[in-house]
Parts: C-alpha cells; sequence; structure tokens
C-alpha cells in the first residue's frame, strides 16, 4: 500500500516503473523492521539492489533506525522512515530529475492509481497506527498510535478501486475493530449521506458494493458480534482475521493483548451458529517469555476447541525495543521448535477435516490465475497469499478475476480441486 502511493506519486510526475535493475536509474526499496529477520531480508534487499544497480534509496519501517541501515550498507543515497512519502519522492527528485517532457495531461495515471496487487483484488487501508502496546510489538512505536482516515475518503477509494475493475477489497489496519476510536466516531460523509467513523457502518457500507469484502486484523471487540449477521446476509465475506496470539489468561496477559476475554471460544461458537459458513483465520505466538508446558496444552486443547479455518504460527523472536525482551522465562529455542511443530501438526489435522467437509458442495470462487495447467481461485475462505487456493485443473477459458460456482471434489490441508458446476 505504501509502495502504491508513491508509484502513484511518482507515475503522476512522469517516471516510468522499470522491471529491471539494469534499467532502472534508481531502485527504491520499501522495507519492514519488525521482526529481526524481516530486517534481515530488508538489508538483502537492499544488498541485491545495491550489487544490481548501486543507486538506492530505502524508506519503509526500517528506514526509521537509518544508522541500522548505513552501517551495512553506507552507500544508500536516502534513507527515509515509514509513511514520509514526501521524503521518498523528494529523494528520487534529487537523484533523478523528473523528465521535463513530462506532460500531465497526457501522462494521466489511471484514477485508481498503480497496484502491485492484481487488478481484481486490492487492499483498503482504513486506518494508521495503533492505540495498543502489545509487549512483543514495536508498531506504535514505529507507526504512532491509531489514526483513523475519515470514512468518506476510505469510502471514495473502495468505490474508485470497484468501478476500476475490483472484484475484492481486502480491509487492513493495525487494529480494524477500533476503526474511528480516536476521532470519536465522528460522522462523515459519502454519497452525500452521513455515515459514521465506525466498522459496522462502514461494513455496511462496504457491503453495498457488489463485490467481496474481506476483514483482517479484526480484534474480538464485543461489537464485532454485529458484524455476523452482516455475513450470514451475504453482505461481506463469512471472513474473519483475529490474530489471537495465544490463548492462555497468562500468556496473553504478558503479552498485553487487546480484548483479551474468556469467553471467546463460546463466542466463536455463537458466531458459527448465526452463520455457518464462518471462516475464521488466526495466528499464534509459541514460546513466549515464561509460556510453561501447562500454557502450551492449554493453547492445543484451546486450539482444537475453536476448530479454527487456517492459521499461522510463529515461535517467538526477540525484536529489537520490544518490552517483552526484558520478561523471565526466555524458552529456549529446541523447546520452542518442538512446541512449534506440535502446534502445526494438530492445527493440520482441523484443517484437514474441515477442508474435507467441502468436498462435494459447490462454491463461489473468486479466478487469480490461469496458467498451463488450468484456472486457480479461491473460496470466501481464502485471503490472497495467506490461505488455500482452489484448483480448477485443465480449466483454461476463465479470466482472472471471474467469478465462477466450483463443485469440490478433492481437498489436503490447505488447498481444495474441483470442477465448473453447470
Ligand atoms: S494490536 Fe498489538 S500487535 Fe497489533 S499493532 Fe497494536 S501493539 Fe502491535
Amino acid at each position: 500500500m505504501d509502495s502504491e502511493r508513491i508509484l502513484t506519486q511518482l507515475r503522476l510526475e512522469g517516471y516510468q516503473v522499470s522491471a529491471s535493475y539494469q534499467n532502472a536509474d534508481v531502485v527504491v526499496v520499501n522495507t519492514c523492521g519488525f521482526l529481526d529477520s524481516a530486517k534481515q531480508e530488508s538489508l538483502d534487499a537492499i544488498g541485491e539492489a545495491m550489487a544490481e544497480n548501486g543507486r538506492v534509496i530505502v524508506t519503509g519501517c526500517m528506514g526509521g533506525d537509518e544508522q541500522a541501515i548505513r552501517k551495512v550498507h553506507p552507500d544508500v543515497l536516502a534513507v527515509s522512515g515509514p509513511h514520509q512519502y514526501e521524503a521518498v519522492v523528494g529523494a528520487v527528485h534529487q537523484h533523478v530529475p523528473p523528465p521535463a517532457d513530462h506532460n500531465p495531461y497526457v501522462d494521466l495515471v489511471p484514477k485508481q492509481g498503480i497496484k502491485l496487487t492484481p487488478r481484481h483484488y486490492s487492499y483498503l487501508k482504513i486506518s494508521e497506527g495503533c492505540n495498543h502496546r502489545c509487549s512483543f510489538c514495536i508498531i506504535p512505536s514505529l507507526r504512532g498510535d491509531l489514526v483513523s482516515r475519515p470514512i468518506g475518503e476510505v469510502m471514495d477509494e473502495a468505490e474508485r478501486l470497484v468501478n476500476a475493475g475490483t472484484k475484492e477489497l481486502l480491509v487492513i489496519s493495525q487494529d480494524t475493530s477500533a476503526y474511528g476510536v480516536d476521532i470519536k466516531f465522528r460522522t462523515g460523509f459519502w454519497q452525500g449521506k452521513p455515515i459514521k467513523t465506525h466498522m459496522q457502518q462502514l461494513c455496511e457500507a462496504l457491503g453495498e458494493l457488489g463485490v467481496w469484502i474481506r476483514l483482517h486484523y479484526v480484534y474480538p471487540y464485543p461489537h464485532v458480534d454485529n458484524l455476523i449477521p452482516l455475513m450470514s446476509e451475504g453482505r461481506i465475506l463469512p471472513y474473519l482475521d483475529i490474530p489471537f496470539q495465544h490463548a492462555h489468561p497468562d500468556v496473553l496477559k504478558a503479552m498485553k493483548r487487546p480484548a483479551n476475554e474468556e469467553k471467546v471460544l463460546e463466542r466463536i461458537h455463537r458466531w458459527r451458529d448465526q452463520c455457518p459458513d464462518l471462516s475464521l483465520r488466526s495466528t499464534f505466538i509459541v514460546g513466549f517469555p515464561g509460556e510453561t508446558e501447562a500454557h502450551f496444552q492449554y493453547l492445543l486443547d484451546w486450539l482444537k476447541e475453536a476448530q479454527l479455518d487456517r492459521v499461522g504460527c510463529f515461535k517467538y523472536e526477540a525484536v529489537d525495543g520490544a518490552p517483552a525482551n526484558a520478561l523471565p522465562g526466555a524458552v529456549p529455542e529446541a523447546i520452542k521448535q518442538q512446541r512449534w511443530e506440535r502446534f502445526m501438526e494438530a492445527q493440520q489435522t482441523i484443517s484437514a477435516a474441515r477442508l474435507q467437509n467441502k468436498v462435494g458442495k459447490t462454491l463461489p470462487i473468486l479466478i487469480d490465475e490461469v496458467d498451463e495447467e488450468g484456472a486457480i481461485g479461491r473460496s470466501t475462505a481464502d485471503a490472497p497469499e495467506i490461505d488455500g487456493n482452489v484448483f480448477l485443473n485443465g480449466e483454461q477459458t476463465l479470466q482472472p478475476g471471474d467469478l465462477v460456482n466450483v463443485t469440490i471434489d478433492q481437498s489436503d490441508e490447505y488447498d481444495l480441486w474441483g470442477e465448473l458446476a453447470d
């Protein structure tokens, strides 16, 4: 999203995007500075750009720590932090002056901007930053407190994207359920009508656009219950991405997680009663400081009861500057690994059984890609890139963005296979 904004601005000014390092006058690397592994990936990406091109501008989260970058790559042209779009664009101006022959009446970017995701799905960022202070996280120190985008602006962007061909909008933020808290749910306007800056009103309005609406990073605050009817009525997708991170109250407390309440399992059961098609995705951390075998076993039992559809699991990694580093009870790497394996095994069994239940059903599938083997798409239960796929072997008449009905005939732990329904 940040990359898309930078690209859109540069294209507006007449710059061209190059597909190769060799043809580029300058390379902009957008970094992530959260986990140590992501930092290393960012440093590697900068190293690759330096070796292949040599004229490199660095931006993004890791850019907040210029010294760390310059220690490894002293010759990068410029470094700027997250959301410093003007600084990035300014650095590009300085090192590659804007094309003199640029004619803004000719070189118009499409109204929806330049998108890096395929045309048929788009990310819709509704806020920046976060008011929580989870002990393992440094996002608030990198990105600041929650700042919600005005609802009219978000809806205008959503409408533009849909008019430009988007078939699925993925709502993202650091804390989607908190949308509008910072501005006291201020009333804005969309299509001349008043509308509150609130998650429920946002979902209702998005639901009118006639495309798939998928919610990410939702914390289970009480008002999330009000979204379930919108899902069972088919107005937004029956999908919730809730990063639970753990289940044991002691660990959640040490993590300082938001909406940490004991009745989550009960609510999940209630949500599923109301909306049987609901898919739940989540992420977890194992080996958090102080996590005992009993805490971990509690998590495994919880997982079996919760029957989540899609789950990611990370071994706890210390992040520079995160308060959790100072917590007692560091878990040895070998135990983290062993817990991770036990967790993944338990979840694979759950996931395989849940997918097996879909065999024989006919589901709406959004096609992402068509290659020589056939078409690849996703069901309402699958977000792009992080969840599974639905394979239609031998099906080559479809186009990305097509929405088709598919009868499922096979499944494994992650994916489904099927054929076009009549
Ligand atoms: S909710 Fe917690 S983990 Fe998520 S961004 Fe905020 S502080 Fe970080």
